[in-house]
């Protein structure tokens, strides 16, 4: 059996988790075994779980490095990894070893930081995929197709945790404003 991998990218609220969700699901639903990976430093909703913004939600195991997911998946068919953006960057070679040896990998992840540059390793995984889904959120000023996610407050870091109080789904133009 082959493996393969896919990626759902998009901006913040574009539905990304959603669909992981709902793609985890359905494997579930096939009787194929699952497991589900998260950046430990994720926990804006819950420590364990993925959380998606309209209240859907799956078990996951929280790991703080990327080599975890090798010894943590087993003889498992689907690997469901959220928030991929944020592991080092090892996670290139560890998803394309799962799918080298036969499992479906599916990776959900922003593909652009607060800035409009591309994020982490999400490119190098675009790179490898056989699969990509870009999603899209709705701009929260005119209500065009947004494709950025535009930071409210002056920080600086790439990563900086939060949700609507500190970021919001923009479309090209907005984003420039
Ligand atoms: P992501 O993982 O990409 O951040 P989620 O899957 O968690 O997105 O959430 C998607 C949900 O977010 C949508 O189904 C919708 O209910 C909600 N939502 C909130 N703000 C927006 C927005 N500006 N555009 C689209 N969906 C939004
Ligand atoms: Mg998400």
């Amino acid at each position: 059996r082959t493996g393969w991998i896919e990626v759902v990218c998009g901006s913040m609220f574009s539905g990304k988790t959603e669909e992981l969700i709902r793609r985890l699901n359905r494997a579930k639903i096939a009787k194929q075994k699952v497991e589900i990976f998260k950046p430990a430093l994720d926990t804006r909703y819950h420590e364990e779980n993925i959380v998606s913004h309209n209240s859907l939600m799956i078990r996951s195991t929280p790991i703080q490095s990327s080599q975890e997911i090798l010894l943590l998946s087993g003889d498992c068919d689907v690997v469901g990894i959220d928030e991929v953006q944020f592991f080092d960057s090892g996670i290139v070679e560890v998803v394309n070893n799962l799918a080298n040896s036969g499992k479906r990998v599916i990776v959900a992840g922003l593909d652009m930081d607060f800035q409009g540059k591309p994020f982490g390793e999400m490119p190098a995984l675009m790179a490898i995929a056989e699969y990509i889904t870009k999603v899209h959120a709705v701009c929260v000023v005119c209500g065009d197709v947004a494709n950025y996610s535009y930071r409210k407050t002056a920080a600086q870091e790439q990563v900086m945790l939060g949700e609507t109080d500190s970021y919001e789904a923009r479309c090209r133009k907005c984003f420039h404003l």
